[in-house]
């Protein structure tokens, strides 16, 4: 466990010196999830942050934190698939960690064994109200401290050998980390299924490699918060999201394919324009793949 205590010591180092500049942020990703109940351990840590404030948070990291700001051009992480050649459906067989959404910046730390990725809140959460330096209130709709007590208690169970125990690691202490905003469990499930609509919208419109391998991604990080997976919390989800979450979690009896619904929402939110600006609801045509 302790890459899971540096990502988070890592985590809350990087909101205390962002909060401290005045720069808002978000913790996303795996770390993110580990905190509401998936324990994959990663030695990934991501933070969103408003695309016009992103200047702000580099200068900060880079000369307040002195972290070392990646600057090569053949660096691996500028590619979203860190092995290729392969195809998509063999990416999550070879490693979990191979795809990965490309940073707008990103730091290599302790000998480049852990990378401090920083991605502008309209590429992953475009429908989230921007960012603001604010401490999330005790009601908020979307977002919450990785302090809240609400989050799951670490679990007791001893982890198999090369598999991470479920149950999330409990909510970080106040004494020991600096708080990090992050969304709740039920917007972090829709942020996840929101993704996973676009690059499947991204897919139908015939933009091929990069949304086939996204796709991917977004459908194993949102595997690991299913309610059969071991997570201690409940998500709760919008009435939108409920019928694909529902679908994805196998409790609709009369559902002949678990994704049904999610080809339903994304083609709802596709036509919408809901997907964010990579998606032209003016252009998309729902394809027709229910099974
Ligand atoms: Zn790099």
């Amino acid at each position: 466990m302790a890459d899971e205590r540096f990502s988070l010591k890592l985590a809350s180092d990087v909101a205390f010196y962002l909060d401290e500049a005045k720069v808002p942020n978000l913790l996303f990703g795996w770390l993110a999830m580990s905190l509401v109940g998936s324990r994959k351990v990663s030695t990934e840590v991501d933070f969103v942050i408003p695309d016009n404030k992103m200047p702000a948070a580099i200068k900060t990291l880079a000369e307040t934190a002195n972290y070392p700001v990646c600057k090569d051009p053949n660096c691996n992480e500028l590619h979203f698939d860190r092995v290729r050649g392969y195809t998509a459906d063999q990416s999550l067989v070879l490693s979990p960690n191979r795809i990965h959404s490309v940073a707008a910046a990103h730091f290599h730390l302790e000998d480049g064994t852990f990378i401090l990725n920083l991605h502008p809140q309209s590429k992953l959460l475009w429908w989230l109200p921007e960012l603001t330096t604010a401490a999330p209130a005790a009601e908020d709709p979307y977002l919450m401290l990785s302090t809240d007590p609400r989050l799951p208690p670490l679990s007791v169970k001893p982890a198999l050998e090369g598999v991470a125990p479920t149950g999330g690691p409990g909510p970080c202490s106040a004494n020991l980390y600096h708080p990090v905003k992050i969304l709740n469990p039920g917007s972090l499930t829709e942020a996840l299924l929101t993704l996973l609509c676009r690059d499947r919208a991204r897919q139908a419109m015939g933009e091929s490699e990069e949304a086939d391998h996204l796709a991917m991604l977004w459908t194993l990080m949102s595997s690991q918060l299913y309610d059969s997976c071991g997570t201690s919390i409940s998500k709760h989800v919008r009435p939108k999201f409920k019928e694909a979450w529902d679908g994805l979690n196998e409790r609709d009896p009369g559902m002949t394919n678990v994704f049904n619904a999610v080809r339903a929402l994304r083609d709802r939110m596709a036509l919408a324009n809901e997907l964010g600006p990579l998606v032209d609801g003016s252009k998309y045509t729902p394809p027709d793949d229910f099974l």
